[in-house]
């Protein structure tokens, strides 16, 4: 059995509505809001990092097209997402293959409400110390 056969993202022809060379668009099944597009590379891919620099600038070239045609029509901004979450196990919510999330947004919309407005209380002031720590992390090649 090939990965084409077992990943839904492998074999989408039919649920394709843009693509260039390296990467395709199609609308998220099941979605969060409408105009919710997923972008993604036309080879199998589980880990971003593994992205040539062709697929991501076809990713991005693609992501950026959508997020133009979406401003002032379904919403008044986009976020784009990409979730790595490999302690989750595949099933209908969850695709290996790697793909990017475009949410249209406007002020208080309805991902706001249901969630975003209650994670305002998780940000709060960056301690010096845990950016030093996160600079040695960064550290070297
Ligand atoms: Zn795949």
């Amino acid at each position: 059995m090939s990965q084409a056969d077992v990943c839904r993202f492998c074999s989408p022809t039919n649920r394709i509505l843009k693509e260039n060379n390296k990467a395709a668009a199609l609308l998220s099944n099941p979605r969060k809001v409408p105009g919710h597009f997923l972008v993604i590379p036309k080879r199998h891919i589980d880990k971003p990092w593994e992205l040539d620099k062709d697929e991501l600038q076809d990713i991005f070239e693609l992501i950026f097209f959508i997020e133009q045609r979406l401003v002032n029509k379904l919403g008044q901004g986009v976020d784009i997402r990409q979730n790595y979450r490999p302690f989750i196990p595949e099933g209908r919510l969850k695709v290996n293959h790697i793909h990017f999330h475009l949410y249209p947004r406007y002020n208080e919309d309805y991902l706001y409400q249901v969630a975003e407005r209650y994670e305002t209380d998780l940000f709060t002031d960056l301690d010096p110390a845990e950016e030093k720590e996160f600079a040695k992390l960064l550290a070297g090649k």
